[in-house]
């Protein structure tokens, strides 16, 4: 059987809680013995889909985000998820530089970055239900090869 370890947390959709969001996603995430680099690429993504949750989901009021992360042997699996208003369009939304909230300084990058810095980022959206962001990530790509090549 593969060996698999889990954790869901929920807080606030208050934008001083996105540090704790990419922390405890981080510190969860060391038992695979992660790069610097890999920690800041999921922190990155983590950061990305949070900061939606709260300014497009929930548009300034207050309910809960919810993070669950799945470490099945090396794959590192982080779902954000919101009860806020959900995206129309998940396909358009996705584009790099598109963006409903122009207005308020917005990129429209948030969903580009999540899929450079992580392996598969898959959304599920319904508008008026929310939003569920899943992105998984293989941790130690690469250091096997080392490892063969040292023996
Ligand atoms: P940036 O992330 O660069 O600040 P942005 O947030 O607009 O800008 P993305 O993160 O790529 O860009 O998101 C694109 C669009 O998808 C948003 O403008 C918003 O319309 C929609 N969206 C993303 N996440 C959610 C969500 N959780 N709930 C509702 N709409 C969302
Ligand atoms: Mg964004």
């Amino acid at each position: 059987m593969k060996h698999t370890n889990e954790m869901e947390i929920r807080f606030d959709s208050r934008s001083e809680n996105e540090g704790f969001a990419r922390v405890a996603v981080a510190s969860f995430m060391t038992q695979l013995n992660p790069t610097v680099e890999e920690v800041a690429d999921v922190k990155t993504a983590v950061s990305e889909a949070v900061t939606n949750a709260i300014i497009h989901g929930y548009e300034g009021r207050t309910d809960k985000v919810r993070i669950r992360c799945r470490i099945t042997e090396n794959v590192f699996c982080v779902e954000v998820s919101d009860r806020g208003k959900g995206i129309e369009n998940v396909q358009e939304a996705m584009q790099p530089m598109f963006t409903t909230k122009p207005e308020q300084d917005r990129s429209g990058m948030g969903f580009a970055f999540m899929e450079a810095f992580m392996d598969s980022v898959e959304v599920d959206s319904r508008p008026g239900e929310g939003t569920c962001v899943k992105m998984e990530k293989t941790v130690g790509k690469g250091r096997e090869i080392w490892t063969t090549q040292s023996l």
